[in-house]
């Protein structure tokens, strides 16, 4: 979701006339903060410490800070480093280029908040990092309370968009040489909640099956919690909905998904991905997991290795659990000692990836189509390889073949060697290339000309 804020204002300081810099100084600096992050402010405040000589040096370089960590630090972030000139919330990126204007004319710093959604993200112009591949928003917020997560703290309650609107943004995204969109919210599968559809999800999945040209829709992220086996039936009917389910767990133990006020238990969990076994066999399984939660026992602990085996999730994201200010948890006093946390996690990470590794190696001698990411690659011996996701999410390092391949472009091969985090596919190599492909090789030609025109251009 910040990711796709980034691009957003990307896109507003360049509808202001401004280009990005490839190397050499800047006229807008924008820090766009996470505060999911661990240490979110100290880095912030660090960063902001080091643009001081900078500002110092070239007084007419603006420094603007949004994102959740703003929103929370709001006067704090001026107070804490007046040479800010501004500062916004979750709420009002779309302000950026105002505050930005009014700053430069008042010589003065401004701070400015709004409470809830003014505009859309989606609605403001977009600079995507990549030509082939686009975020797509469908909902921001979020109606749940997990007690060790700042985020309905602050991105507010869900506010879902219409769905005539995002399959139009996504119809337009394809005639721009988009093949892949993902589709985001904080809970997607809530989706429709606002609007009262419970099944609006599903139907959107379905709708994007019949834009042309779309190859492949991902979805991030979806809740235990309301999803729905009528997603999953989208998914498998759906041509272009790709095999890969991000399921996030956070804990096996019922106790403890309590305590995080998450509402389903291990049993409802197991059996949303029985369900996604049976009805998509070649899904790949993705999950997030959270280790030492306050008042996690061994036995708890145990209860998510147990469903970490039965799972069998191709990529398991762990995290130690550290208190995030402003959230329940951080004030619960059964806090778990750091070495039993650090402990517990190593055991987590060997059984994660242990199980990742020979859910790879059953790929051996599979034919992966792959879309291209990066078209240079890495020399590995005698053997250059490109590199992008499969399908199901995978990712492939492609031995490159002969001929033009260009991000966006999609090659089809045959997995050699799997290792726990990739795979290898470096046999009967075959190339398709697309019109994002097109774009990639154009748009690396034109970021030579914007290079020059941003020299040219300073200060203005
Ligand atoms: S579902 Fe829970 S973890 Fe996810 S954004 Fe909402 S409150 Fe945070």
């Amino acid at each position: 979701m910040n990711v796709h804020d980034s691009e957003r204002m990307s896109g507003m300081l360049e509808g202001m006339g401004l280009t990005a810099v490839q190397d050499g100084p800047a006229d807008v600096i924008v820090i766009n903060t996470c505060a999911v992050r661990e240490n979110a402010g100290t880095k912030l405040y660090g960063n902001l410490g080091m643009l001081r000589a900078l500002k110092l040096e070239r007084p007419h370089t603006q420094i603007a800070v949004g994102g959740c960590l703003a929103q929370k630090d709001q006067g704090e972030i001026i107070k804490r480093a007046p040479w800010v000139d501004v500062v916004f919330g979750t709420h009002n990126i779309s302000a950026l280029p105002v505050l930005l204007e009014r700053a430069r004319i008042e010589k003065e710093s401004q701070i400015e908040m709004a409470e809830a959604l003014e505009v859309f993200p989606s609605h403001l112009p977009s600079k995507r990092d990549h030509a082939y591949s686009a975020w797509v928003s469908i909902s921001v917020g979020c109606n749940n309370t997990c007690t060790f997560c700042i985020v309905p703290a602050l991105r507010g309650k869900e506010k879902d968009r219409r769905m005539g609107e995002i399959l139009e943004e996504i119809e337009v995204l394809v005639a721009d040489g988009v093949s892949e969109v993902t589709l985001l919210g904080q809970n997607v599968n809530s989706y429709g909640v606002e609007f009262g559809d419970k099944e609006a999800f599903g139907k959107l999945l379905r709708a994007c099956g019949d834009i042309a040209g779309l190859e492949r829709v991902r979805f991030f992220s979806p809740h235990p919690k309301e999803f729905s086996t009528d997603v999953l039936h989208a998914m498998r009917d759906t041509h272009n909905v790709m095999p890969s389910l991000h399921m996030p767990l956070q804990s096996g133990s019922d106790a403890v998904l309590k305590a995080m006020r998450r509402s389903y238990r291990q049993e409802r969990y197991l059996s949303i991905i029985e369900d996604a076994r049976s009805l998509i066999p070649n899904a790949a399984i993705t999950t997030d997991i959270i280790v030492g939660f306050p008042g996690e026992t061994e036995s708890d602990f145990e209860e998510t290795l147990k469903v970490v085996k039965a799972a069998r999730f191709s990529t398991a994201y762990t995290y130690q659990y550290s208190k995030r200010p402003g959230t329940p948890a951080a004030t619960m006093d059964n806090q778990i000692p750091q070495e039993v946390v650090t402990e517990r996690f190593n055991r987590l990470v060997e059984l994660g990836n242990a199980i990742a590794w020979e859910e790879n190696k059953k790929q051996i001698g599979q034919r992966v189509e792959v879309l291209v990411a990066d078209d240079q690659g890495k020399k590995d011996g005698e053997t250059q390889r490109i590199s992008g996701r499969a399908r199901d999410n995978r990712l492939v390092h492609v031995a490159k073949p002969e001929g033009l391949v260009r991000p966006g472009d999609f090659v089809t091969a045959e997995v050699t060697y799997a290792a726990p985090f990739h795979l290898i596919a470096d046999a009967n190599v075959t190339v398709r290339h697309t019109l994002a492909g097109d774009k990639a090789s154009n748009a690396a030609h034109d970021n030579g000309l914007l290079t020059i025109k941003t020299r040219i251009g300073q200060g203005v």
